[in-house]
């Protein structure tokens, strides 16, 4: 029987998971086993899953994280498809369970499949953010397309260029991206830099972050919210090559109209 049997609450945040996964796939932002989702389950982890008995021994996470402790995650499985997640969340993504060390997690699932490779870089940022006290409790990585082509121009990886340029093609991308765009300069996949990288951005307080040439990460409540982040971003970045390719530099919104939104609807400065 499936963990997730009897426990709605636990299974409603996995179907979000398996519905952001699809939207991922129809993007086109996930080829292959492009991507990741992390998401903290802790809270809808009852007094019998507690008791549940792991079904893989338990393995080194790589780096000690003292706020996990005891931690539940829902983690996409290490070279799953997003498109293949969709449809089954539980064959191609697991529930691990962090071990009183710290250090390892167990495999406390429907079927011994292990998680992204990934996962330190996750779980490092799932401490981050417990350790900050933050409510959010999704990460996700993806490709999408418009984005990562504005990160082959100097011009606009200059700290909050492409924030400024995305948040001026239309109004709803500053009320739904109030902290707009980080930027982490080009660093090998799954490195120790990078994920370092990744969490001075979200530090510094952004929600989305950009990794030149490569995608974004981005953390957010749920994991729905992280993706409509992302989604608005790259409506935006969309919005403003559609401009171009009519031939034109698009005019944006004036700095005056950007400050009138920020005043009007309360979003961070
Ligand atoms: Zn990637």
């Amino acid at each position: 029987m499936s963990i997730l049997h009897k426990r709605p609450l636990l299974k409603a945040e996995i179907d979000k998971v398996a519905e952001v996964a699809g939207y991922l796939w129809q993007k086109g932002w996930a080829e292959r086993n492009g991507g990741n989702i992390t998401v903290n389950v802790t809270e809808w982890a009852d007094a019998a899953m507690q008791a549940l008995p792991a079904i893989s021994e338990p393995r080194p996470i790589g780096k000690t994280l003292p706020h996990l402790k005891g931690c539940w995650f829902y983690c996409k499985g290490t070279g799953k498809r997003m498109r293949d997640l969709a449809r089954d969340p539980m064959g191609n993504g697991s529930l691990i369970r962090i071990t009183p060390d710290c250090a390892h997690y167990e495999i406390v699932a429907d079927a011994p499949v292990a998680p992204t490779s990934e996962l330190p870089s996750h779980l490092a940022v799932h401490d981050y953010l417990l350790a900050k006290g933050s409510t959010y409790r999704a990460s996700l990585h993806t490709h999408p397309i418009e984005l990562v082509a504005l990160t082959h121009s100097r011009k606009w990886l200059e700290k909050d260029a492409a924030t400024r340029m995305l948040w001026s093609m239309i109004p709803e991308t500053k009320a739904f991206c109030p902290r707009g765009l980080g930027m982490v300069p080009y660093m090998l996949p799954s490195s120790v830099d990078l994920a370092d990288a990744t969490i001075k951005a979200i530090d510094e307080d952004y929600d989305v972050v950009m990794w030149e040439k490569h995608g974004v990460f981005a953390v957010d409540v749920s994991v729905m919210d992280a993706f409509d982040q992302v989604d608005v971003l790259n409506k935006a970045a969309q919005i403003y090559i559609a401009a171009k390719n009519m031939g034109f530099e698009p005019e944006g919104m004036s700095d005056a109209q950007l400050k009138e939104m920020t005043a009007a609807f309360g979003l961070p400065k």
